[in-house]
């Protein structure tokens, strides 16, 4: 009947919330865990900065290294962004992450000028979080004086932020990367082409280069739309006296049509992938030595 009907869909809701509400908890448990971990990790010294080679597409030479944050996890073992760089932002951890990060890249560029190449110039990705205005010890603040105690030159550092945060970005966000740009960092755009407003905001503020998102440059081929539409971004930044780096690039077709598009720079698994700094100063030497071979 209608009553049983009904006790029956109340019980069948109870235990439908009961379950999500586990589910819920089981979720926060999972990351408060991490976090955890991820403190813990840090005092371990568990944390490694790999390093993915950036191109000159004209001399064919090595310019950059964006370094890429690995965990070393003692069970899990490599551990990639994507699964830990999300828990470190919401515990609070990323400050103390970015500073290692910065210290770590800007020792790593002064030993590799010296050793390796002595243009090599690293990229470190920054978070939004590093940016937000409440913080009591600004990121920025904290970084210039890492880089003014290690006597930092011009161009040996630069950082990267996301589109997201410029569109977002405060007076008091611009202000802190023109400080930064005085203290001799150059910024770059990561991810550029994926969110909405890009074109306004690359006016409005002083960037030194962009890098192409690997969405549009997966597709390339002769034809394709997606060669317009980087053709296009890359006149435009030429315009505005921003450099371009293309992003993801995987097969000699893409190197040459972005070689052919006039951009500034590659990065992607068709050059390297991401390395240890040993196994990068090893794939630095075969690179200087022996240029790359195209099939054509
Ligand atoms: P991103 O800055 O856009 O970095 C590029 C990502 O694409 C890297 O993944 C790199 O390994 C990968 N990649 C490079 N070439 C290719 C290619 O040819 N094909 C494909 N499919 N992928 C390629 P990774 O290291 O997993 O980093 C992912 C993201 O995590 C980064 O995206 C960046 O936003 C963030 N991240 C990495 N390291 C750090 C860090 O030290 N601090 C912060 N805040 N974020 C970081
Ligand atoms: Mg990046
Ligand atoms: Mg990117
Ligand atoms: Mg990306």
């Amino acid at each position: 009947n209608a009553d049983q009907a009904m006790y029956a869909a109340k019980a069948a809701g109870r235990s439908k919330l009961h379950f999500f509400t586990a589910g819920m908890q089981t979720l926060s448990q999972k990351r408060s865990r991490l976090i955890n971990a991820l403190r813990e990790a840090i005092r371990q010294h568990q944390f490694q900065l790999y390093y993915q080679p950036v191109i000159d597409l004209e001399s064919m030479t090595v310019v950059k290294a964006e370094a890429l944050i690995r965990w070393n996890h003692p069970d899990e073992g490599l551990m990639f962004p994507h699964q830990f760089i999300q828990a470190a932002e919401q515990g609070g951890i990323i400050q103390e992450l970015g500073d290692w990060i910065f210290r770590e890249a800007l020792q790593q560029v002064k030993q590799w000028r010296k050793q390796l190449n002595p243009q090599i110039q690293i990229c470190i990705n920054a978070s939004p979080s590093h940016f937000e205005d409440s913080a009591q010890s600004p990121a920025h603040d904290r970084w210039i004086a890492i880089a003014r105690e290690s006597g930092l030159n011009n161009a040996e550092l630069s950082i990267e932020i996301t589109e997201s945060l410029l569109m977002e970005s405060s007076a008091d966000t611009q202000q802190k990367l023109v400080q930064l740009r005085d203290a001799n960092i150059q910024i770059g755009l990561d991810d550029f082409g994926t969110s909405f407003s890009s074109l306004a905001h690359l006016r409005r503020m002083d960037i030194d280069y962009l890098k192409i998102d690997r969405t549009f440059v997966r597709n390339l081929h002769g034809d394709s739309d997606d060669l317009v539409l980087c053709n296009a971004i890359i006149v435009m930044a030429h315009t505005l006296g921003i450099k371009v780096i293309a992003e993801g690039i995987e097969t000699a077709e893409q190197h040459t049509l972005m070689q052919q598009a006039n951009c500034d720079y590659g990065q992607g698994f068709f050059y390297a992938s991401a390395m240890t700094a040993r196994q990068f100063e090893q794939w630095h030497q075969k690179f200087s030595e022996q240029p790359l071979l195209l099939p054509n």
